[in-house]
């Protein structure tokens, strides 16, 4: 009879530990079948921004040299993922570095403000338990994305802004730098002209249609089911009044929920704010039938194309298929799964089923 115990619970730990599935995961799975789709092991979507670039105008060698950066991105958070890193882990790695890329409009390679320095804001959500933290207007936090996890992390606030913020990361240990450590001739170039043009029109920000955004953002479905998006720019050229966007605005710019989705947006913030954007995709997917992909671009293509709203965004919903729509002429993107990878800057590329 003891033995015979023995061997049923043996049996019953051996299963368990060959079946090393999270539960999270393994709902998700069920639910797949349910929805007649796949559940991906892992997923990660990024962006480098949405807005005017194209095949004309922007050089072959600069267009492919962002290309191959994303795919190296995508390369390096697969390897994380199939290792077991955590989605905030990835999310927030993957981020420092295009901070740390002068060519994105995110920490090094901001865009400068009306008064000549940069202002930086980034967020980032998980969605295990809708956790959440952001920076809004920081002018010497090396890695604004890091200081949005320490909110996230270690404090019991979501949104911190200007000095009190800076105060703040410096507490927890994170790099500080001069606001002359974010400066690049090309990004200053651009605020002369941007002021320039001002000066003439009236108009005082960053003019159309000729604007790259480069605001970066990631979204990662990690092996334990457990969804993060992050966010993270120095907003819009000439920008005024310390000026805050969408991206640090959780619900606007940035949104995560196990349940549901992740999402990170880029475009004109003043409108992804209005609408909501980044909660709005994860609620109608909670109470609606529709894809993430269909969600997506009707909110993309219709609510905000229709008031001339510049912009796009990324979604991962729970078994990681992906959305990546835009209705500017570009947006930097790339998607990777246990099976696929997509990397695309023009509308003519990637897959129709993804923008
Ligand atoms: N959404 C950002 C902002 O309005 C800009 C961008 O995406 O490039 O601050």
């Amino acid at each position: 009879m003891i033995i015979r115990i023995g061997l049923i619970l043996g049996i019953g730990v051996l299963l368990v530990s060959c079946n090393n599935i999270e539960p999270q995961q393994q709902n998700n799975r069920e639910e797949a079948v349910r929805a007649n789709t796949t559940q991906h092991e892992y997923a990660m979507v990024i962006h480098g921004g949405a807005g005017y670039m194209s095949p004309e105008k922007n050089a072959e060698e600069e267009q492919l040299a962002l290309k191959a950066t994303m795919d190296s991105l995508l390369l390096l958070g697969k390897e994380l993922l199939v290792n077991n890193a955590d989605a905030v882990d990835v999310v927030s790695h993957i981020i420092t570095i295009m901070e740390d890329d002068p060519r994105f409009n995110a920490g090094r390679g901001a865009v400068f403000a009306e008064n000549g320095k940069n202002e930086l804001d980034a967020s980032i959500m998980q969605g295990s338990d809708l956790n959440a933290g952001a920076v809004a207007g920081v002018s010497t936090v090396r890695h604004p994305i890091l200081a949005a996890k320490e909110v996230m992390e270690n404090s019991r606030h979501v949104f911190m802004s200007g000095a009190g913020a800076e105060s703040f990361a410096k507490e927890q240990g994170l790099e500080l730098v001069n606001n002359d450590y974010f400066f690049t001739q090309k990004k200053y170039d651009r605020l002369k002209m941007v002021q320039k043009e001002a000066a003439k029109t009236g108009f005082n920000e960053e003019p159309f249609p000729d604007s790259k955004y480069g605001t970066v953002g990631c979204v990662v479905l990690d092996k334990k089911g457990n969804i993060v998006a992050g966010t993270s720019t120095g907003g819009l050229t000439n920008k005024k009044y310390n000026r805050i966007g969408d991206s640090p605005v959780i619900g606007a710019g940035t949104y995560a929920n196990n349940r549901t989705c992740g999402v990170s947006c880029t475009g004109v913030g003043e409108f992804f704010i209005r609408y909501a954007i980044a909660h709005e995709v994860s609620s109608q997917y909670m109470h609606t039938n529709r894809s993430i992909k269909q969600i997506a671009d009707e909110l993309i293509h219709g609510t905000l194309k229709e008031i001339n709203a510049d912009g796009g965004l990324i979604a991962l919903d729970k078994f990681g298929n992906v959305a990546m729509p835009f209705n500017t002429t570009a947006m930097l993107r790339g998607y990777i799964n246990e099976e696929e990878k997509i990397v695309a800057l023009f509308r003519s590329e990637g897959k129709s089923k993804e923008n």
